[in-house]
């Protein structure tokens, strides 16, 4: 290595975080007046300046000791005014040097430096050759990992041969900070110098990897919502050409207007409009804001605070239920005691009102009429078949598809919070293992607790307490009785023949004419056709299927007019089966002949009241008793009641003390279809026994019903009213009841009683002696 030092006065200028290496080329701006002043003196001599940097770059004026005492020689190129008094220089750095006395301070520093000429640099040693290879590899390292500098610059400096010098041009195109800069520079000794620069190398190479770690990181953060806003603003474009772009915000304000204009609880309206928040952030796409429009719908559209006004005039109600329905007397007389006490007691926490009975019979259209006479709205829920406690309360909203009970969607429908609420078909509910629906509607139905019935979809609690609730059911029996004891039970039972007659000429036929265009003298029907459709189109304890069939007749009326254009269709009994087809059911009409074994009894069933023609045969065997036919369990224990009070009384009733040893018993009950009532067939199997063991045919005319205790007593059973009026469809004439049941005579129409012998009976003995043929009519057929 070989140099020389030259001293020489040259001005100085100093830098500020800036430093400039032998070899380097560097640009940079002058304002301050001395520096420019000592650049002048430069450019008037032999342009070289002495370049050092400031030991901390903020002192604006430094003075002799801010600046470091080693620096560079370096030459100006170039020179540039640039507006104001600024000067931009280009400068080239020659040599080394450093500061032996600063020499003079205004109007520039002067200062004598000894420079370090370098005339001939070779490699000297192994060492030497080491560490330029180690910096040129980490020098590569460097430029591929920051990939801030051209792959260029690798070629150039690989052609450097000098140590020193290279290791100044690479310092001059790596960052470095300051300290590290004057480091470098201060090394005059080559390999002091490359050994230096190596470990800047390293260290700097760990820090751009980190930094390119963490971009990186960045980066793909970025990208992810790059990617997410660049999708949302290409929706809003499609949604903006297919018009739709409005929507989030328009969507938002008028559910704001709606929540803050509508009358809804406080509390309610705190929530709707979080919800309203949270819908305006998220994106249109996400699935989430159906969830919430649906919600916020619901908030909107339920009635929380909209009622009708209470009419409580029993004159107008009584008018109303008697315009609306024939007959039903007693029903109608309930409702308006009961309508008088709500009057009275300006509450609504009584009973509620349970209407039983067949279907058809009208329960429906009186509750109708109840919320007509009183200026309600009404709406009508059927429970028949809900098993999920969830029907009457409602999803939470987590789950898919959520929607609010059935409750308040009925209230929904009713649009007022004081409706009358029909539930239909309180009998029909089941449970199973999703939750009982029995005990959500208990709550329901609970003044104390209805104020404040939660829904789980609205999670806020809407008072179903000003709710008129009616409910209906086609049996008490299969009603959990902690809902029947909140319910007075009014019962609505079939119609007679006649009665049903009165309410089709006078309701449903006007009704049916009038749905299907038909004026009065469109059609003509007598009254004898109209019961043959009843007797011979339906069966039925109300008038549905009879609406049916009118509606029937009705429409083919209607068509033949148009087509056939003429003006009246007169439909009688002769060309009814144009009409309606051939006839569905036969009655079972009484016999032609007294017969042995035979006897007819009466049952009651859903729909009303059958007649059932009961046999007994007995045959050779060992005493075993068959029983065939639809027979419930209860009818079959009856069987045996009956029977073992004949062999209890063999000797009286003329029969063979041993039939129950030689004879086998068959007993059956044809007529099926509907499950008949199980024990008021009692007396009707042992009197068939008896005629049958005894030979003894039975009055053909005569119908019973009533259960049989093993001593022969005759204990009261249900239905009467239906069960007469099947036996008067019959053609029968007399029949036995149970003493007990005379009460029931009261629901019997007065033609009725009229036109069929009652006769009560305490025991098996009176029936026998009322049933049995008597040997003196034996002929008389
Ligand atoms: P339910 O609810 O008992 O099954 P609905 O109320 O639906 O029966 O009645 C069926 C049809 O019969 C309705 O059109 C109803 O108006 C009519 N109806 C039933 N009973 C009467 C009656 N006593 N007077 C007039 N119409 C009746």
């Amino acid at each position: 290595m070989i140099y020389k030092k030259k001293k020489r006065n040259m001005p100085l200028i100093p830098l500020r975080g800036l430093s400039i290496f032998p070899y380097m080329v560097l640009h940079f701006d002058i304002g301050r007046d001395k520096s420019i002043n000592a650049l002048e003196e430069a450019m008037v001599n032999d342009s070289l300046v002495f370049l050092t940097s400031q030991t901390k770059p903020n002192i604006d004026m430094p003075g002799v000791d801010d600046f470091n005492k080693v620096g560079t020689v370096s030459k100006v190129k170039q020179m540039l005014k640039l507006p104001g008094d600024t000067i931009r220089v280009l400068v080239e750095g020659i040599n080394r040097g450093q500061i032996l006395e600063v020499t003079q301070e205004e109007p520039f520093f002067e200062a004598e430096i000894e420079e370090l000429i370098y005339e001939e640099e070779i490699i000297e040693d192994k060492k030497t050759e080491t560490l330029m290879r180690m910096v040129l590899g980490s020098f590569e390292d460097y430029v591929n990992t920051g990939k801030k500098i051209s792959g260029e610059v690798l070629d150039t400096v690989n052609e450097i041969e000098e140590p020193g010098k290279l290791a100044d041009v690479i310092s001059s195109y790596i960052t470095l900070d300051l300290e590290n800069k004057q480091k470098i520079l201060e090394a005059f000794d080559p390999n002091d110098r490359l050994e230096t620069l190596e470990v800047v190398l390293q260290e700097e190479i760990e820090i751009l990897k980190i930094e390119e770690k963490i971009n990186e990181r960045v980066k793909d953060q970025i990208n992810k919502v790059q990617k997410e806003h660049y999708l949302r603003e290409q929706i809003r474009a499609i949604q903006a050409e297919l018009g739709e772009d409005e929507s989030i915000e328009d969507e938002t304000n008028e559910y704001k207007e709606k929540i803050e204009k509508g009358d809804i609880p406080e509390e309610v309206k705190e929530k709707a409009l979080k919800e309203i928040n949270r819908l305006s952030k998220l994106p249109p796409s996400s699935p989430e804001t159906g969830i919430i429009r649906n919600y916020l719908d619901w908030i909107t559209e339920l009635p929380w605070n909209e009622e009708t006004e209470d009419i409580l005039d029993l004159k107008k109600s009584k008018d109303i239920l008697d315009r609306d329905h024939y007959g039903l007397k007693d029903v109608k007389e309930r409702i308006l005691e009961y309508l008088g006490v709500r009057k009275l007691s300006d509450s609504l926490k009584g009973p509620i009102i349970c209407l039983v009975g067949p279907p058809g019979v009208g329960k429906t259209s009186i509750a109708k009429s109840i919320a007509s006479s009183m200026g309600k709205e009404f709406v009508r829920m059927s429970l028949g078949g809900v098993r999920d406690e969830s029907e009457i309360r409602g999803h939470r909203r987590t789950y898919v598809g959520a929607m609010p009970g059935r409750i308040i969607s009925s209230i929904k429908k009713a649009g007022t919070n004081n409706p009358v609420f029909l539930l239909d078909e309180i009998d029909k509910m089941s449970g199973d293992f999703r939750g009982d629906p029995a005990s959500a509607l208990l709550e329901v139905l609970d003044p104390e607790q209805n104020s404040t019935f939660t829904d789980h979809f609205l999670e806020f609690p809407f008072d179903l307490s000003k709710v008129m609730f009616i409910t209906t059911a086609n049996t008490l029996n299969t009603i959990p009785a902690p809902l029947r004891d909140r319910m007075e039970i009014i019962q609505v039972s079939g119609y007679t023949e006649q009665e049903k007659l009165e309410i089709a000429k006078r309701y449903l036929l006007p009704k049916q004419k009038k749905e299907n265009g038909l004026s009065d003298k469109n059609l003509s029907l007598s009254d004898n056709t109209i019961i043959d459709v009843i007797s011979k189109y339906t069966r039925e304890a109300g008038v549905r299927n009879l609406e049916r069939e009118l509606a029937n007749i009705c429409r083919k009326s209607a068509k033949r007019i148009v087509e056939e254009d003429i003006e009246t269709v007169r439909v009688n009994t002769s060309n009814l089966n144009n009409y309606l087809g051939t006839p569905k059911f036969s009655y079972d009409l009484i016999a032609e002949e007294n017969e042995i074994g035979l006897v007819r009894g009466l049952a009651w069933t859903s729909v009303g009241g059958v007649t059932l023609s009961v046999e007994a045969t007995p045959m050779k065997g060992k005493g075993k008793i068959q029983l065939t036919g639809k027979l419930g369990d209860v009818m079959k224990e009856s069987a045996m009641a009956g029977i073992s009070y004949v062999r209890a009384h063999a000797a009286e009733l003329n029969i063979d003390e041993d039939f129950y040893t030689n004879k086998d018993i068959h007993i059956h009950v044809p007529e099926g279809g509907t499950p008949k009532d199980g024990p008021s067939a009692g007396v009707t199997m042992a009197t068939a026994v008896v005629s049958a063991l005894s030979e003894t045919p039975v009055y053909r005319t005569l119908a019973m019903t009533g259960e049989v205790t093993l001593r022969g007593r005759v204990l009261p059973v249900g239905g009467i009213k239906e069960k007469v009026l099947a036996a008067q469809r019959a053609g029968i004439t007399k029949i036995l009841l149970p003493w007990e049941n005379k009460k029931d005579m009261d629901d019997i129409p007065s033609k009725t009683k009229r036109e069929i012998e009652f006769v009560f009976v305490k025991d098996m003995e009176e029936v026998l002696d009322h049933a049995l043929v008597k040997k003196d009519d034996e002929n008389e057929n």
